[in-house]
């Protein structure tokens, strides 16, 4: 089941469970859309793409609650795009 982490890892801002800007990868990593713009859709954790969260029902919420453990691990942008550029 998926986690829905309230926020964007790297800019701390609120993604609710119904937000249209939350993107994920494969292990949930979770940022806002601008900022996986700036990460040039790369997951800086683990390197995979990003797909759109989807949204749960809210019907579901009470049986199936969203995660309230906030992940905060601020990108060095700049470091993480030269990083970018000799991996890959
Ligand atoms: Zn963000
Ligand atoms: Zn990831």
């Amino acid at each position: 089941m998926l986690e829905i982490r309230p926020t964007c890892e790297n800019c701390n801002k609120k993604l609710p469970y119904n937000s249209s800007e939350a993107m994920i990868c494969t292990f949930e990593c979770t940022f806002c859309q601008d900022c996986v713009t700036l990460l040039q859709q790369v997951c800086p954790n683990c390197r995979g793409g990003f797909e759109k969260r989807p949204i749960r029902p809210k019907q579901l919420l009470k049986k199936y609650p969203v995660s309230n453990v906030v992940v905060h691990k601020p990108v060095n942008i700049l470091n993480y795009k030269n990083s970018l550029k000799t991996k890959f």
